[in-house]
């Protein structure tokens, strides 16, 4: 199909700013994140900034070893720069480790648009994100995340090739996603009741956007009941009006008494302060980076609950994305996403047999892919 007309932008001082490790910078505001860019080992991190739009963004590439870097577009209102940089080496760097033992020959990274995503000056923002991607001329595809679409992302590609997640393409992820976290609740709970039936167990579900309605709807279907909330009132109404959910209000969500709690909101949901309140024996759902530090899946485990690893649970994102990527049929991609429920199983009993967490057990195994360039 004919993109439409593309009309450019003005011509704007686009400027990139490199803070990798291959190339430093000395100002002395940036050498806390310079540090930490050395000590996640990330290749490559630049802001771009373009002055006519206002647009303020951060592509961080965190490992390309087993191929090109992908992850998606969040387009998030942080309180400073530093916050958001934080948060893309946080997640580029979850993206490879996903992408390993999603067995990919992809790598991770991720991009990040800073500001007010309602914003009226959304698709000329959009617009120059794609060129900023478009500059790293493939090492980085990007596609949807929190803050996107898959709309937005027919404007990135009016700029760049660059993107997954189009429409009519492989489109919205978040019901595979969904699929793959809702698998990976079954093995949860045959691991801790022998059993994949989650008809009667209460589902505590934080976040009810793309993938929390879509996961919603599924345990709906398998009979669970769900308690939900969300800062997002018409959302947390839509589960409560289709599948009769109960809900509470955004600080109760962590202490109602449920066998499962399922973060679908944002990261670090899972940290001093929460997880003592939780009633749960299981902690799996679709957001990254859910702990907030990894001594937080040292508490998890000292109390018990057994936790699905964030980045294991939710590939089904990546793994819809291979549709574009990797050329793969849609069966292709749900078989992969079934295929979740064995990974999470035998991280559960590698951590059992080993005496760690689940996040170190699932960490060593996507390390030892990295380093042996294993994909499937
Ligand atoms: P979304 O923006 O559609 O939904 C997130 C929801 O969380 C929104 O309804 C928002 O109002 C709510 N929320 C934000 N802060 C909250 C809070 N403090 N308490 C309660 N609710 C809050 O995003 P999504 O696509 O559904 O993704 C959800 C999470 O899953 C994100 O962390 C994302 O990175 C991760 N994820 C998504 C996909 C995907 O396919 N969409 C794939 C992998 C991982």
């Amino acid at each position: 199909m004919p993109l439409p007309h593309f009309v450019p932008l003005r011509e704007t001082n686009f400027s990139i700013e490199h803070l990798s490790s291959f190339k430093r910078m000395t100002p002395d505001p940036i050498m806390e994140i310079r540090e930490k860019i050395t000590n996640t080992d990330h290749e490559q991190v630049l802001i771009g900034r373009d002055a006519a739009t206002g647009y303020h963004g951060i592509i961080a590439i965190h490992n390309t070893s087993l191929g090109p870097a992908v992850g998606g577009t969040r387009f998030w209102n942080y309180d400073s720069e530093e916050a958001a940089l934080t948060d893309a080496l946080r997640l580029s760097q979850g993206m490879t480790y996903k992408t390993a033992l999603a067995g990919l020959p992809l790598g991770g990274g991720k991009s990040i648009i800073i500001g007010n995503h309602a914003t009226s000056d959304r698709e000329a923002l959009l617009r120059v994100h794609g060129r900023f991607v478009e500059t790293l001329q493939g090492r980085y595809i990007t596609a949807e995340d929190v803050g996107t679409s898959p709309a937005d992302m027919e404007i990135v590609r009016l700029e760049t090739q660059h993107v997954a997640g189009l429409l009519g393409r492989s489109g919205d992820p978040s019901p595979i996603t969904a699929r793959g976290v809702f698998r990976a609740i079954q093995a949860s709970n045959r691991f801790v009741s022998d059993t994949d039936n989650l008809s009667g167990s209460t589902v505590a579900l934080q976040g009810c956007g793309h993938v929390g309605y879509n996961l919603a709807k599924l345990l709906h279907e398998a009979g669970a009941k769900l308690i939900v909330t969300d800062v997002n009132g018409d959302n947390v109404s839509r589960l409560v009006d289709e599948f009769g959910a109960e809900s509470v209000l955004p600080g109760d969500i962590f202490s109602v008494p449920a066998e499962i709690f399922a973060p679908c909101a944002l990261g670090g949901v899972i940290n001093d302060e929460t997880i003592p309140k939780l009633k749960v024996r299981i902690v799996a759902g679709a957001a990254n980076n859910q702990l907030l530090e990894e001594r937080h899946g040292d508490m998890l485990r000292e109390r018990n609950i057994l936790y699905a690893p964030d980045y294991v649970a939710n590939a089904g994102g990546v793994l819809n994305g291979c549709i574009e990527v990797l050329g793969w049929d849609s069966e292709h991609a749900l078989r992969k996403v079934d295929a979740i429920y064995d990974t999470i199983l035998s991280i559960f009993e590698n951590a059992q047999a080993e005496g760690i967490t689940t996040n170190k057990a699932a960490d060593q195994l996507a390390e030892q892919r990295l380093r042996s360039g294993a994909a499937l």
